[in-house]
């Protein structure tokens, strides 16, 4: 048991300055001046003078690490444990990449069961970039009802050079196979969509939306900040009530120049002040995921890697750079996420939920992080790491 005391609560709204008794895994009261009698064996955690926001959910990462564009030397690492715990990321969703080929979703899973053993919450999407997707059990409906870990499908790409130009035929079905895989086993069954460069943007899942009875909750595209042009679809489809995925960025520097990406904050800023609903918005790392770098010139400058200490440090800019209130930025990687995939008991600091909890300094750096009522980090350092970190 632990006892959290005098924090300030952003649940994610604010709630005030509360204590939070943690029991079992799980949050079990939150309230005024709470006290544990003195037989009870309660770890009390001082809060005074920090913030309490729920732990971070990261929805998009490659943790078999990513396939490497430019040859087989370029492969990046798996994720680990305390590469995700030091960001905050007490929840995880694992995704193949580029590369469904030199990695596959039997390794995905186990990854996936080996993330949870060592103490957080991870989940993973089956299928793969390219279409017909590969499944463990041969089918994504199946995958989804039997697999434990499988919540959904993706990333699937299209309007991207490296998908393998999906038919609107094919896509359609396995939205299909995944809404009702979904629907058979009450998890989400979200279809995670990777957008590319092409002028072709979101067009095969606006026209999903507007043709079938598939709905937009049925979809979580990701990237949509990769370029101005498309991120101003995705601000279109918002509006109609479809969620969009940002892809945060450590070097938006270099990548806002020469890329035309959309600085995360700037771009939620964009939408709030297009009157979209903040719960519309989410954001995830890629992470492990490779970044190839060129020059204003098209020169190969080096690869870099995703990595999930992008969710915290775009929620900062929302505040610092953009004035957005916390409590609003962090619902993108917190109750938003939670939402769109029906990861119930996660993303809210609330009586009956799990005790997933990040403990910060008034200026956001982290100080401790707590993955289902368990210490990960203390003191901004992981004490719990991996057998082979
Ligand atoms: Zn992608």
């Amino acid at each position: 048991m632990k006892l959290i005391k005098k924090a300030s609560i952003y649940a994610p709204e604010y709630i005030g300055e509360k204590d939070v008794l943690l029991a079992g895994g799980k949050i079990c009261r939150i309230g005024e001046n709470l006290t544990a009698p003195d037989s009870w064996d309660v770890e009390i955690i001082d809060g005074s003078g920090m913030l309490l926001l729920p732990g971070f959910i990261d929805s998009h990462v490659h943790v078999l690490g990513g396939g490497g564009e430019g040859g087989f030397a370029n492969r990046t690492p798996e994720a680990t444990l305390s590469g995700l715990t030091r960001y905050g990321i007490t929840t995880v969703v694992g995704c193949l990449g580029t590369d469904g080929y030199g990695r596959d979703i039997d390794s995905l899973i186990a990854k996936i069961k080996g993330l949870r053993e060592q103490g957080i919450s991870a989940y993973a999407y089956t299928g793969s970039y390219q279409v017909p997707v590969r499944t463990l059990t041969g089918s994504i409906t199946r995958d989804i009802m039997m697999i434990d870990e499988i919540i959904g499908t993706g990333e699937i790409a299209i309007s991207d050079h490296r998908s393998s130009q999906p038919t609107y035929e094919e896509f359609l079905r396995l939205c299909a196979d995944t809404r009702l895989g979904g629907i058979l086993s009450g998890k989400a069954g979200i279809i995670n969509i990777h957008l590319g460069d092409s002028p072709r943007k979101m067009d095969m899942i606006l026209k999903a939306i507007e043709e079938t009875e598939i709905p937009s909750t049925q979809f979580l595209p990701t990237h949509v900040n990769r370029n101005a042009a498309l991120f101003e679809e995705a601000v279109e489809y918002a509006k109609l009530g479809g969620t969009v995925d940002f892809t945060g960025n450590e070097d938006i520097d270099y990548w806002e120049t020469v890329c035309d990406e959309v600085r995360v904050s700037r771009g939620i800023k964009r939408m709030l002040d297009e009157g979209i609903s903040s719960d519309l918005f989410t954001i995830s790392s890629d992470g492990q995921g490779s970044l190839p770098l060129f020059s204003a010139d098209g020169q190969f400058l080096g690869i870099g890697m995703g990595q999930s200490s992008c969710l915290l440090k775009e929620v900062k800019e929302c505040v610092e750079k953009e004035n957005i209130p916390l409590e609003t930025a962090i619902k993108a990687i917190t109750s938003n996420p939670a939402r769109v995939l029906c990861l119930y008991g996660k993303g809210h600091i609330k009586e009956g939920f799990d005790a997933d909890l990040c403990l910060m300094t008034k200026d956001l750096t982290i100080d401790t992080v707590i993955a289902k009522g368990q210490i990960m980090v203390k003191n901004g350092e992981p004490v719990v790491k991996g057998l082979f970190e």
